[in-house]
């Protein structure tokens, strides 16, 4: 079977567009690997050839999580004739169709007619077959027909799907994601990653002080974000010996902001050695204490490195419905020890400046801190569920592994 991608050209021009296409290409090819397809580039489109009929719904299943893509559909491959067409058309319409309209689009213009010429002429015949009633506007079935060289694809409407669009995976450079086992930061990832951001992903532990199921957890959800964005690297830091000095040397109300501002320091000495532009946080503006306008200034006052807050103008309610679409809710609301609730202020600052945390940090060793929480990093490949083994997914002792 053939399927026919669609992307959006909108905004792309010259030497980006090229790259864009190459990249969406390779990220449709990783996406499809094992299933057989090949997959080819043409002018503005991009064709999935010789899919097995058996991996038909997977193929499906794994295009509608290729960032880049707008739409897709099964199409059929017809030589260029108005009566072949029209023929190919009708077996396609649905038996409930009520109404319909051809839609055509000209990739080759040498042809000798326009689109409008060929939809009439396709359309005639199909009425003079059925009788339907052509609408213009608010069809029941439209029937694409795309003209390409030699040849002609059709598709309806019904068989139609939509991909999550964005730019693919790559296209924007990479960046290193704070993932804490939360509900908001794997959505914060994943508009990155929609606007074409391969993530880096950082969860940080306070084993022993709490358990390390936190970290089970933060693995369990790149390997849903690994669906959308292909092999991920997570890095699982251990944040115990700094809160242990925070809680010895610093002022109790700013435990919790001074926390954050070790993780941004250490996620942005990842991100130097992994070459990445940006740091991501799930932070949304007051949400909790430390997410105050305030707070936010003074914590990221400890980099120098873009932060970046996809989720900042985003209630709750609309933070758990994107979760939900993408798959990561149900994990991230399993019960967990957080490292940022170990040994929390009983009246956190709401109001810090970047002066407030820098006295309040005073007495600690910053970058031997930094040091010691990179020297203990464990680093974790994590390969899409087509490219993991059916062993590795369900392994009950997976998280017990994890531990040792
Ligand atoms: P989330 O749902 O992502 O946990 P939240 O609203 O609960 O967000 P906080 O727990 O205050 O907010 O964390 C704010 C942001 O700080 C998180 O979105 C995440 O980017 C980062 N962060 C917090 N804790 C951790 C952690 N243990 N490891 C990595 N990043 C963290
Ligand atoms: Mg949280």
């Amino acid at each position: 079977m053939t399927l026919l991608v669609h992307y959006h050209e909108i905004g792309l021009k010259g030497k980006n567009r090229a790259r864009f296409e190459q990249i969406l290409l390779q990220r449709i090819r990783d996406a499809l690997a094992g299933t057989g397809a090949r997959v080819s580039r043409l002018t503005g489109r991009i064709l999935v050839r010789e899919v097995p009929e058996a991996q038909l719904e997977e193929v499906e299943r794994r295009l509608e999580r290729v960032f880049g893509i707008a739409y897709f559909a099964v199409v059929r491959e017809v030589p260029i004739d108005f009566d072949g067409i029209a023929r190919v058309g009708l077996e396609l319409l649905p038996e409930d169709t009520t109404s319909f309209r051809v839609s055509a689009k000209r990739a080759n213009k040498r042809l000798p007619f326009t689109s409008p010429e060929a939809e009439r002429a396709i359309g005639a015949r199909i009425v003079r077959a059925t009788g339907l009633p052509v609408r213009l506007k608010g069809a029941d079935v439209e029937v694409h027909v795309e003209f390409f060289e030699e040849v002609a694809w059709v598709y309806t409407s019904r068989t139609r799907r939509a991909g999550p669009g964005g730019l693919p995976v790559g296209a924007s450079g990479k960046v290193v994601v704070l993932l804490s086992g939360g509900i908001d930061s794997p959505v914060a990832a994943w508009r990155m990653m929609k606007r074409g951001a391969r993530a880096v992903f950082v969860h940080f532990h306070s084993y022993p002080h709490t358990d390390y199921y936190s970290a089970v957890k933060s693995k369990k959800t790149v390997e849903v974000l690994a669906d959308w964005q292909g092999e991920s690297k997570l890095y699982l830091v251990p944040l115990a010996k700094v809160q242990e000095e925070i809680f010895a040397r610093c002022p109790e109300r700013y435990r919790t902001l001074l926390y954050r501002r070790f993780m941004l320091r250490i996620a942005e000495a990842i991100a130097e050695q992994e070459d990445a532009k940006a740091l991501v946080t799930g932070d949304a503006l007051g949400q909790v204490a430390s997410q105050t306008l305030e707070n936010m200034h003074a914590v990221g006052r400890a980099v120098r490195m873009l932060v970046l807050r996809p989720l900042v103008g985003m209630d709750k309610t609309e933070v758990i419905e994107a979760a939900k679409r993408i798959g990561t809710y149900e994990i991230s609301i399993l019960p967990q020890q957080d490292c940022c609730s170990f040994l929390e202020p009983k009246r956190p600052a709401t109001r810090s400046t970047p002066e407030d945390l820098d006295r309040a940090e005073a007495a600690l060793d910053i970058p031997a801190l930094v040091r010691l929480a990179l020297e203990g990093a464990e680093v974790l490949r994590i390969p899409p569920s087509h490219l993991r083994s059916a062993a590795d997914g369900q392994d009950p002792e997976a998280p017990a592994k994890l531990l040792t």
